[in-house]
């Protein structure tokens, strides 16, 4: 008797554990950013199959983009091959771009195919924020991927050329509107390129003009005002203009017009200006707030639908303090962990784990060498915080591919 009830007990388990195992059976990700590649990285080691499906074959290390930008190193040194990590045979990559999330079919429809899904971790990053402003959109660059990156390098050394065809000093003028993080990070490669582009192009340096124009009375507001000073004082020396209460209103080409009708002509014009989250999930009907994020819950499933995890810059996670956490790679790193570690436990039954999000801190890079920010709320300065943001990389790129890939790339990155 015992032995027939115990021999059912284990029957129904077995029964239960493949219903859930084909309740989870097709994982889609999509988008192979911080959160997309660490969700895979970590169903991959679970033995768990999926297909991610991503615009480019390769990931690219978004926090280092301005680096890029800034000509510091060539566009290979900041991406890697998606399948050089996902290199498992369940570990399916699809080259493609989503075009749409059909949520009642479960269905995530891209320009060359469809691929049905159980279980699907939507990643996909952010847009910019244009707040409507005339013209910006159609008249402005952004740092926004590797190809903007290398798009943006380039169009900077092409108005220097021009400048030696024409003498027109408004090409050798840059523009970066918005002074969060990305737009300082950027400008500080700048001050430390444009010298070099100089020698090159046989141009005197103080010719050439980069401003840096934000509507707010500060600049990163992110950091303590202390290190603020530190930051203008950094990159005012090295021959930036940190323009505040400046706030852009118009964009035509080649013209930017600011909040007193000032008209500031730039060969280069920037938009570092504020982000959004990818509109797909607004328009497949999910709960989104006003900058587009869709609210997750404790485990990182959107609130209309379980089977949809939502990951970094498009999800919106409500911390204990009630504030959304971040679009940061932090957050976006650490959200795709627990997105991974969430889904092996409901493939195997066992309980999820809500999100804890883990603040390590914010560095903000001024050029090759020095950086602002804190770490785990130590304020840092000067080559300290460089350091620091290098070990932020090297952490990274372990936690990817091990220690092979954090040598090879820091290799590339410390050797320019
Ligand atoms: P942001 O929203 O943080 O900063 C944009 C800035 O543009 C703001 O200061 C805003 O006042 C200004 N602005 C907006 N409209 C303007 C106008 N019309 N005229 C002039 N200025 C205007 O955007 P971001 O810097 O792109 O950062 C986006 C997110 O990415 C943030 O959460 C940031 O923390 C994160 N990030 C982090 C790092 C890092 O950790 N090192 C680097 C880059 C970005």
């Amino acid at each position: 008797m015992f032995r027939v009830d115990l021999e059912h007990r284990n029957k129904k388990a077995h029964d239960g554990q493949r219903k859930r195992e084909r309740d989870v059976d097709k994982i889609v990700i999509v988008g192979a950013g911080y959160a997309g590649m660490m969700a895979a990285t970590r169903l991959q080691r679970g033995s768990r199959d999926f297909t991610m499906i991503n615009r480019h074959e390769y990931h690219y290390l978004t926090t280092l983009l301005h680096e890029a930008a800034g000509g510091r190193g060539a566009p290979s040194h900041y991406s890697v091959p998606i399948r050089h990590i996902l290199d498992k045979p369940g570990s399916k990559l699809v080259v493609d771009e989503v075009v749409k999330i059909d949520k009642e079919k479960r269905v995530v429809v891209c320009k060359s195919a469809e691929h049905e899904y159980d279980i699907l971790i939507f990643a996909l990053g952010w847009i910019p924020e244009y707040f409507g402003i005339d013209g910006l959109k159609e008249h402005s660059l952004v740092l926004r991927s590797l190809n903007s990156a290398s798009h943006i390098r380039d169009h900077i050394e092409d108005q220097f050329r021009q400048y030696l065809d024409d003498n027109n000093e408004e090409h050798l003028r840059i523009v970066i509107g918005g002074a969060g993080l990305t737009g300082i990070e950027l400008i500080g490669e700048l001050v430390d390129w444009v010298p070099q582009l100089c020698v090159r192009y046989g141009i005197d340096r103080s010719l050439v003009d980069i401003q840096n124009i934000e509507a707010m009375p500060t600049i990163l507001p992110q950091v303590p005002e202390n290190l603020r000073e530190v930051a203008m004082q950094t990159l005012t020396e090295k021959g930036a203009q940190l323009r505040t209460n400046t706030k852009i209103v118009r964009v035509e080409k080649d013209v930017v017009v600011v909040g007193d009708g000032e008209e500031v002509h730039a060969g280069t014009i920037v938009w570092t200006g504020g982000v959004r989250a990818n509109p797909l999930l607004g328009e497949a009907g999910f709960t989104v707030d006003r900058r587009g994020r869709a609210k997750v819950n404790a485990y990182l499933q959107s609130v209309d639908d379980e089977r949809v995890f939502i990951g970094g810059d498009s999800a919106w996670f409500e911390g204990e303090d009630g504030k959304p956490a971040p679009p940061t790679a932090q957050m976006a790193t650490q959200m795709g962990k627990q997105i991974g570690e969430n889904v092996l436990a409901l493939g195997s039954g066992r309980a999820m784990k809500a999100f804890e999000p883990d603040n390590q801190g914010t560095l903000a890079s001024l050029g090759r060498e020095v950086g602002v920010g804190n770490v785990k709320g130590i304020p840092v300065k000067g080559v300290v915080a460089g350091l620091a943001k290098e070990a932020t990389k090297v952490k990274y790129l372990w936690e990817l591919g091990g220690i092979r890939l954090a040598s090879e790339k820091t290799g590339q990155l410390v050797h320019r």
